[in-house]
């Protein structure tokens, strides 16, 4: 299996080459045609399986067969995401794989200035990848405009539940055109997310990899308090 039979563009097969990746992981092969293909996908992977270029490469070439918008560029693709350091890990990853294509990939996160945010969004934005609260204070800001959105992805939606950020995804729905791609990505499927595909996506397909790096079963964890003078007993 190679990236090239996954159908992906020599811009991006350039990248991914400079990038030293040469074969596709198990999540890539599975969700890449079917993106492409322009399917829903749930995708049941966790960080570390190579999740992000199995949604970003088949988005990114999306996006540049798109006709060129006239004027402001508003974002067509966003990417929800539950913490700042995922927001700056995937942008950094999309940055790459875009470098041979004519894409901005902007990230927007809490804890910073929103001014030079408000700025970026005022040079063009093509693809943004975004916490909710911080997209939540632009969207009513009106510093932000969604109505161009083609292709969504809600990136460790369990984790954006646990967080509580359920209803800030129900808000920003709201600014999200209905006819678009949605892609979802979860560690795991349970019901709530379910829940979710079922509100928001249309007959999404679903992709699973085993998951990495988790407690094997068979592991029992036991804690034991003592006091620091017996610790080394
Ligand atoms: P992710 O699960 O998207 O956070 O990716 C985990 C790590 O694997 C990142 O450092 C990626 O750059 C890297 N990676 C993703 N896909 C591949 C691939 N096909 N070959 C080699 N490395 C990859």
């Amino acid at each position: 299996m190679s990236f090239e039979s996954l159908g992906l563009a020599p811009a991006l097969l350039r990248a991914l080459a400079e990038q030293g990746y040469a074969i596709p992981t198990p999540i890539q092969a599975q969700a890449i045609p079917l993106v492409l293909a322009g399917h829903d996908v749930l995708g049941g992977a966790q960080t570390g399986t190579g999740k992000t270029a199995a949604f970003g490469l088949p988005l990114l070439q999306k996006l540049a067969e798109l006709p060129k918008p006239e004027g402001l560029r508003r974002p067509r693709v966003l990417v929800l995401t539950p913490t700042r350091e995922l927001a700056v890990q995937i942008t950094d990853n999309l940055r790459a794989y875009a470098k041979h294509l004519r894409i901005n990939v902007t990230s927007l996160f809490g804890g910073v200035g929103m001014q030079p945010q408000v700025e970026a969004f005022r040079r063009g934005v093509d693809v943004l990848v975004a916490c909710p609260g911080r997209l939540i204070d632009h969207l009513e800001r009106g510093t932000c405009k969604l109505g161009d959105v083609r292709m969504l992805v809600l990136d460790e939606a369990d984790r954006m539940l646990d967080m509580g950020f359920l209803p800030s995804i129900k808000r920003v729905m709201k600014h999200v055109p209905a006819q678009r791609q949605t892609l979802l990505f979860s560690a795991t499927f349970e019901p709530r997310i379910k829940a979710l595909a079922l509100e928001f996506m249309q007959d999404p397909q679903q992709v699973q990899v085993a998951a990495q790096n988790t407690v094997v079963e068979t592991i029992r964890h036991h804690a034991h308090p003592v006091d620091a003078a017996k610790k080394r007993d």
